[in-house]
């Protein structure tokens, strides 16, 4: 028996890299099913916790990218996988919408797992980065417990770095600034990614394709021929897909991460704790944990606004989160 990391996977089958080989991998009716019964019971902490019947469940495959396998080796290029180690975290999305499967429950449907860092891209110019976005994709990097760095590119474009850098520095999310065309930040970006599973969040047009390549040549062609051909994330539950780096690790691109994370039934409570800034000061609100932060007097949070201890534009993307 043998280790490996999913890397890629369409339906029914399973490509696993292993220290030195490529397997293309099944897995049996057996594991399906214990999976199965581990999926609905292993996390009681999160919202899959609910008693599912066996039926809703199935339809979901217990495999994602990036989970680490014991499989057994074929021989031939081919192997079984036998068991799918505990995941460290996860990003998730709703499987289905509940109202076509006849069910009101939701339904969990992991697309990556074991994840080290999430990256939202944005350029610094050209579009103009929305900040409002990335507080949402950190939002769900704080859901999901995955630390997230902040990645801006085409930083040519622009004389000095965007002022909003500042407020995510001083929160503790590293920024790297890069450009392409001046071969800027890149090596220490490498760096970064060097061994580790990432997530790359952003629109295109942001220079994704660029950034990859020049983190490794021929990269963002391999990513973007893949894009093109799943529809941009639409047939994301048929192909996914993982791309290896020569230094060690791998990165998977989305489009965006609306779809993960925030439907959670866990952070219905508060959503201040996505922001990092705010979380500290949760309960310490005159009305305690009733407190919403939106008008109440003697609300922490709004003060520490009004103090600019908190970001005006943050506690926005607050409240905007909050009203869905
Ligand atoms: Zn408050």
């Amino acid at each position: 028996m043998i280790q490996g990391t999913v890397f890629k996977k369409t339906i029914g089958s399973y490509t696993v890299h292993t220290d030195d080989q490529v397997l293309v991998c099944t897995i049996s009716s057996k594991l399906r099913k214990n999976l199965v019964y581990l999926f609905g019971h292993s996390d009681p902490s999160s919202a899959s916790k609910r008693v599912m019947a066996v039926d809703d469940i199935q339809s979901v495959d217990p495999i994602a990218i990036g989970d680490t396998v014991i499989l057994s080796d074929s021989g031939d290029g081919t192997g079984m996988i036998v068991e799918v180690l505990a995941r460290r975290n996860k990003l998730s999305r709703l499987a289905a919408d509940p109202k076509d499967r006849g069910s009101q429950k939701p339904l969990e449907q992991v697309i990556v797992a074991n994840v080290d860092l999430i990256i939202p891209v944005f350029a610094a110019a050209n579009p103009a980065p929305k900040w409002n976005m990335l507080d949402r994709y950190l939002a769900t990097a704080e859901i999901a417990e995955i630390p997230a760095v902040i990645c801006i590119t085409k930083m040519d474009l622009l004389d000095a770095p965007p002022a909003e850098i500042e407020i995510y520095q001083q929160i503790g999310y590293p920024v790297y600034l890069t450009s392409t065309a001046q071969s800027q930040g890149l090596d220490e970006f490498r760096e970064t990614l060097s061994g580790k599973i990432s997530v790359f969040v952003g629109k295109s047009g942001v220079g994704k394709t660029s950034l990859l390549n020049a983190i490794e040549p021929g990269l963002g062609l391999r990513v973007n021929e893949v894009n093109q051909r799943t529809g941009k994330g639409k047939h994301t539950t048929t192909h996914q897909e993982m791309f290896p780096l020569q230094v060690g690790g791998g990165i998977v691109d989305t489009p965006g991460m609306r779809e993960f994370g925030i439907w959670s039934t866990e952070i219905e409570e508060d959503f201040a704790y996505l922001f990092r800034e705010m979380r500290p000061l949760i309960g310490a609100c005159h009305f305690g944990m009733r407190c919403t932060h939106t008008s109440e007097p003697g609300c922490a949070i709004i003060e520490a606004v009004e103090q600019a201890k908190i970001a005006e534009s943050r506690y926005h993307s607050y409240l905007k989160m909050r009203d869905g």
